[in-house]
């Protein structure tokens, strides 16, 4: 996880996601009808902003899930369909997890001690995840919660937050709480297709002007996130 050790360690090993410099413009939301109330279904306009930031802002607006549910999960680390399944209590099921041989996700132990966890993760351009690697360190000394709170924040990465939040699980220091708003966007994210332009639920749109979304899913993505 991206939990930044407390330890001095060299700068290089202190790796942190970049993201890229966003640059902020304003674009008025297709407003419906009687003015645009800030609620859809019961989502507000900060939960759309959320899902935009740290999912769909990586597709043009466009949203980034699992197609099918459960997420197949493959492990090698002890206690993972607990830590896991924190997501699956935390959402009221929103989303689900299986455990066994020949997932798309797969979790395994790393000796390195240059981060707490890391997860890479690749999609397609039609909004859909294809395979996550996840690995835990060893250890997790300077890791807040230790190995099973990283093996949680990298979940929440699995699942579909390419960023991260300033407070609760997927903050960059991690836990040891998911919050409310880290639930509703998660609830928000599958309540919805893979690949749903969400643009019209934002006030304001931070984009980087880069057209990734493509129907077809032709393309493929990846990112690696600590
Ligand atoms: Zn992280």
């Amino acid at each position: 996880m991206s939990k930044i050790r407390l330890k001095a360690r060299s700068l290089a090993g202190r790796k942190r996601l970049l993201l890229p410099l966003l640059f902020l413009t304003v674009a008025l939301g297709s407003c419906s009808g009687g003015g645009g109330g800030g609620d859809d279904g019961g989502f507000s306009q900060a939960d759309y902003s959320l899902l935009y930031q740290l999912n769909a802002i990586q597709l043009s607006g466009h949203t980034i899930r699992w197609a099918s549910l459960p997420i197949r999960v493959t492990s090698s680390v002890e206690g993972t369909p607990a830590d896991y399944n924190r997501w699956n209590t935390a959402t009221g099921g929103a989303v689900s997890f299986s455990f066994g041989a020949g997932g798309s996700v797969t979790v395994g132990w790393s000796n390195s001690t240059a981060w707490c966890g890391v997860t890479s993760i690749s999609w397609t351009s039609s909004g859909t995840f294809t395979s996550a690697r996840v690995l835990i360190a060893r250890n997790q000394s300077g890791c807040s919660g230790g190995a099973s709170n990283t093996n949680t924040h990298e979940a929440g990465h699995v699942v579909g937050f390419l960023g991260h939040t300033s407070s609760g699980m997927m903050a960059p220091t991690g836990g040891p709480n998911i919050t409310d708003a880290e639930s509703r966007f998660v609830r928000l994210l599958y309540s919805l297709a893979p690949g749903t332009d969400i643009t019209g639920n934002l006030r304001v749109r931070e984009g980087n002007g880069k057209n990734t979304f493509d129907a077809s899913g032709s393309r493929r993505y990846s990112m690696t996130i600590y």
